[in-house]
């Protein structure tokens, strides 16, 4: 039995489509999104009373249970491999602009090539990569290896963003995506915002486009991201009014910001003090760091009572994402009171 309906809509704008079909509890659990090139369908409960910007009903019989019309099927009929070796492939990517990030079995390493080709065949990818470990460092490098295409540079759209990325270097995880489409429904209009650990403007740029503020003052310590950061400002003609400073954010001279965004994770407290020096009462931090799962309680009153000494108070808390078997990603916005 097909969803009851579908909706079609362009891969760029389908963060803010499933947010908002999210909330209006239309998305039928039952069925994956299926992709195919630049677009992706949307698999409904029912229909919208108002479509999201972009979007267009189409029939929903392509879907079955186990999405017959996923990619997938297609994919291991374009690849020439044993059928033990097709039931290894998996149905599970990463896309991040036109590059394809793939994690594959051991015991497939001898046809990777071959499977690179069919993934980029099917899903329209200029290169393809294995993913052979977990992001890592202060810089949070990728761990993959160009199995198919050209690799480089590639340009990544999400909810009307354009972020320049090379991301056999440069983390970009789809796991954060809600939190970028969050920091997007933010009005910053008129604001000085500080984006602490920058990254390629990952949270910041959704405010860049967004939203209008007065100056976005960003500090990126990793010359190679900061060039990246540097070109996503110039896609994004934010270039008037987006700072990028490849330096470490306790090197920021700020003062009065009215939003302070802290998106790192290892050990991000050590910079609160920091923060505290660039703000104002009223200035909102979002803080993100990893806690250990279960901790969530113990973790905001650490940080809103030792690490800044009672001068915040707690407006939300949010897992954004499972970290590690025993950790989470956690975000949690703090309102400076003095
Ligand atoms: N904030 C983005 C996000 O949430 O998606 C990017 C996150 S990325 C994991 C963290 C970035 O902070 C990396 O690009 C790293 O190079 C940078 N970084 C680490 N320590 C820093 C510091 N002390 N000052 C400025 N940037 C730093």
């Amino acid at each position: 039995m097909p969803p009851v309906a579908a909706l079609r809509i362009s891969r760029e704008r389908r963060g803010s489509a499933v947010h908002q079909l999210k909330r209006m509890g239309l998305i039928d659990p039952g069925f994956r999104i299926a992709e195919e090139g630049e677009w992706v369908m949307i698999p409904l409960t029912g229909v919208p009373d108002a479509l999201p910007p972009g979007g267009e009903l189409v029939d929903a019989a392509q879907f079955s249970k186990r999405g017959a019309g996923m990619p997938i099927s297609s994919i291991r009929k374009a690849a020439a491999l044993t059928d033990m070796e097709k039931s290894l492939l998996p149905s599970k990517w990463e896309m991040i602009g036109k590059a394809l990030l793939l994690k594959l079995d051991e015991s497939l390493t001898s046809r990777e090539g071959e499977i690179g080709r069919a993934y980029a065949s099917v899903l329209g990818a200029d290169s393809v990569y294995r993913v052979t470990g977990r992001i890592g460092g202060r810089n949070r490098r990728p761990s993959v290896r160009l199995i198919c295409g050209s690799g480089g540079e590639t340009i990544h759209h999400e909810n009307g963003v354009d972020y320049v990325i090379d991301p056999a270097k440069i983390m970009f995880s789809s796991a954060n995506h809600d939190e970028r489409i969050r920091m997007a429904s933010l009005d910053c209009n008129g604001e000085l915002v500080a984006d602490m650990f920058a990254g390629i403007g990952h949270l910041s740029m959704p405010i860049a486009v967004h939203s209008s503020p007065r100056l976005i003052a960003a500090a990126e310590i990793d010359p190679l991201t900061h060039a990246y950061l540097l070109k996503t400002v110039h896609a994004n003609g934010a270039d008037s009014f987006f700072q990028a400073h490849n330096m470490d954010s306790m090197d920021l001279r700020l003062e009065g910001c009215d939003r302070i965004i802290m998106g790192y994770l290892d050990g991000t407290r050590r910079w609160l003090g920091k923060a505290l020096t660039m703000s104002r009462p009223g200035t909102i931090i979002h803080f993100h760091e990893e806690v250990r799962r279960g901790g969530s309680d113990e973790w905001r009153r650490l940080i809103a009572e030792k690490y800044c000494s009672g001068r915040v108070k707690v407006i939300a808390v949010r897992r954004v994402k499972g970290f590690s078997a025993i950790s989470d990603h956690m975000a949690m916005d703090l309102e400076v009171l003095e």
